[in-house]
């Protein structure tokens, strides 16, 4: 049996196909409520006969830093992605990260593809299937652009008449669930053995667990994970973060606004914030998320910054660049002066004008970004075996241990 060394670690390469979900957005609180109200018998059955636990995703816990995790199996420290957004110190340019220029290293994709194995990256958002199709040599496609999709620059045509509808809208649960029909119709094919699958969060930043719209949509990825199965995969299914309602009682966002606050208190200009959440979907979250990088401009006293930070409410941690590279294995190259989390209950923006909050049309806030959705669900459809879970004991488990868990833990029946 061959296998691949990656960042590091290796994989095997599999013999039959492996489908790994990026199940966006899914707090463990949607899979406790689904499971307690009957509505993901699939992912209930996993807690009885295959694998089910809780793992942690990679701060900050948004999307960006952790598909990149899972699909290297590795850190940010080692792929270089910390945020959707960010500063570019040399230049003083605020880029959004739009394709995998700045990957840092390779993927267990773009291994397993050079070693033979049919692979496909699926995704919702085109943005992210640039940065996951990093030197993959196989099928990369998005639902967003599954009517585009061509030979040359995908390695697949003609989408849409494989998946048997037209690409859904970019605002839609539809989204993600095109991005599971078209892996299956893959695998039918036997067109791909090795499927990487990461869907979008737009449902879950806007409705909470036991809504109607939340269980409809659960159930439908339940049950596309049940015809994935009956396809002959074996399916692993992690996120990439949780989500929290970080709106007041009033049903407006509970938001500090920290780059007013310490201009307040520090003068005009006194810092730069840079909300690494920011990308081009931002309607459901007015680019708003837990996880900030600040940047000192005219205050230059890093210890009454971080002071003054820490005293506002709703902010939970405060620390130096460095010391948030090391605690939270980022690239230290790319933090900030500081960064700051909010709570469960608060985010962290930057001025009010650059928060556009029109798109939450009377919803409350739901996001993320912070400690608080760190923890995410971790489950295989298959038992993983004695061997994998005695090497892995005493080590906490992370989402971006599940290519590991899929190709060289799961007992295959
Ligand atoms: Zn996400």
């Amino acid at each position: 049996m061959g296998e691949v060394s990656v960042n590091g670690r290796s994989y095997r390469v599999p013999e039959r196909p492996a489908a790994v979900i990026c199940f966006d957005g899914c707090d463990p609180a949607y899979i406790e409520r689904g499971i307690a109200d009957g509505i993901l018998p699939t992912i209930a059955s996993f807690q009885k006969n295959a694998f089910y636990a809780t793992a942690e995703s990679v701060l900050p816990s948004f999307t960006n830093p952790n598909n990149a995790s899972i699909v290297t199996g590795a850190p940010p420290a080692v792929h270089g992605i910390s945020g959707n957004y960010y500063l570019d110190r040399a230049t003083g340019e605020e880029r959004m990260i739009t394709d995998g220029a700045l990957m840092r290293c390779g993927t267990i994709l773009a291994a397993l593809a050079d070693a033979g194995v049919k692979t496909a990256a699926i995704t919702a958002k085109d943005k992210l299937r640039l940065m996951l199709a990093h030197g993959l040599r196989g099928i990369n496609f998005s639902s967003e652009h599954a009517d585009a999709a061509s030979l040359e620059r995908n390695g697949i045509d003609g989408v849409e008449a494989m998946v048997g509808r037209a690409k859904p809208d970019q605002y839609s649960g539809d989204l993600s669930l095109y991005v599971l029909d078209a892996g299956l119709a893959l695998i039918e094919r036997r067109a791909a053995r090795l499927l990487y699958l990461s869907l979008s969060d737009f449902i879950q930043h806007a409705h909470e667990p036991g809504t109607p719209e939340a269980d409809a949509f659960h159930r439908a990825v339940d049950e596309r994970i049940a015809r994935l199965m009956a396809a002959g995969a074996v399916v692993g299914v992690v996120a990439d973060h949780g989500m929290n309602d970080k709106s007041l009682p009033n049903g407006e966002p509970n938001v500090v606004y920290l780059e007013e606050a310490l201009a307040r208190r520090f003068g005009p200009g006194a810092v730069r914030v840079i909300c690494p959440i920011t990308d081009p979907f931002v309607r459901h979250h007015g680019a708003l998320g837990s996880f900030v990088r600040v940047y000192m401009r005219q205050a230059r006293d890093l210890a009454a910054l971080m002071e003054a930070s820490r005293a506002l409410p709703g902010v939970e941690v405060v620390l130096d660049g460095p010391t948030a590279a090391r605690r939270y294995e980022l690239p230290a190259d790319l933090e900030g002066d500081f960064v700051v989390l909010g709570d469960a209950a608060t985010v962290i923006g930057s001025t009010r004008s650059e928060h556009d909050l029109s798109g939450l049309a009377g919803h409350r806030l739901r996001s993320h970004g912070g400690l608080a959705e760190q923890k995410v669900p971790f489950m295989v459809s298959c038992a993983l075996s004695g061997a994998w879970l005695r090497a892995r004991a005493g080590r906490r488990l992370r989402n971006f241990d599940i290519f590991d868990a899929v190709l060289n833990g799961a007992v295959v029946p």
